[in-house]
């Protein structure tokens, strides 16, 4: 554990950004439901998962900031939700997959979602579902 997590107007889209905030190691995963913007602040570790420090023994981070090419929500009947990042443009493949899944049992099909990414109109366009919208306090 050791984690805050908040949300915050996505850059890209304006949409909702969950953000994850481990305060113990200072590093920080944000992931926009809408346009499906990536972004995070990790430790670099080696192949065995241990921390590598900095010649002057300081840690050191990777910065990782991805562009958001869309989202799949998919929400299950017991409230289970599952939430995929596409880091391409979303092609038919992945929409044949998304209403295949859809049309399967156990599935809550109005809290399901498929988004994708306008290069164009530089907005979330909503292929099944609705957009999630932030919410301003
Ligand atoms: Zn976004």
């Amino acid at each position: 554990m050791g984690s805050v997590q908040s949300e915050i107007k996505c850059p890209q889209c304006g949409g909702r950004m969950f953000t994850d905030y481990y305060y113990k190691t200072d590093e920080e995963y944000r992931f926009c439901s809408c346009c499906g913007k990536y972004e995070s602040w990790t430790l670099v570790r080696d192949d065995c998962g241990k921390i590598v420090l900095k010649k002057n023994g300081k840690v050191k981070y990777t910065h990782i900031n991805r562009k958001g090419y869309g989202c799949a929500c998919l929400a299950f009947s017991d409230g289970v939700s599952q939430v995929h990042h596409f880091s391409s443009p979303v092609r038919k493949k992945d929409k044949d997959e998304f209403f295949r899944i859809l049309d399967s049992t156990g599935i809550d099909k109005e809290k399901c979602y498929l988004l994708k990414w306008d290069a164009v109109s530089k907005s979330v366009v909503s292929i099944y579902g609705q957009i999630p919208k932030y919410e301003e306090e």
